[in-house]
């Protein structure tokens, strides 16, 4: 399979990732993403139906395989 970057031309190589989302307030995390990966600038994309899957996970409500806590910072208290 043949895919080349948007941005910059650069060839995209399968990789595996981790999919941020923001959700009520909070993160969600979904690991081990399916993803392409430009070799150039390193822009990370998604095929389709990793998306839909991705998006139904989220919005199932099912329980997380667990939960990590996410230090907050704010760059104009700094
Ligand atoms: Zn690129």
């Amino acid at each position: 399979m043949n895919k080349a970057c948007i941005l910059c031309h650069g060839q995209l190589k399968p990789t595996v990732t981790t999919y941020t989302q923001e959700y009520e307030g909070g993160f969600i995390l979904i690991e081990n993403v399916p993803a392409w990966e430009c070799e150039q600038c390193g822009e990370t994309y998604f095929d389709p139906d990793v998306v839909e899957r991705l998006q139904n996970l989220i919005w199932s409500g099912a329980e997380p395989v667990r939960m990590i806590q996410t230090p907050v910072y704010d760059l104009n208290r700094t």
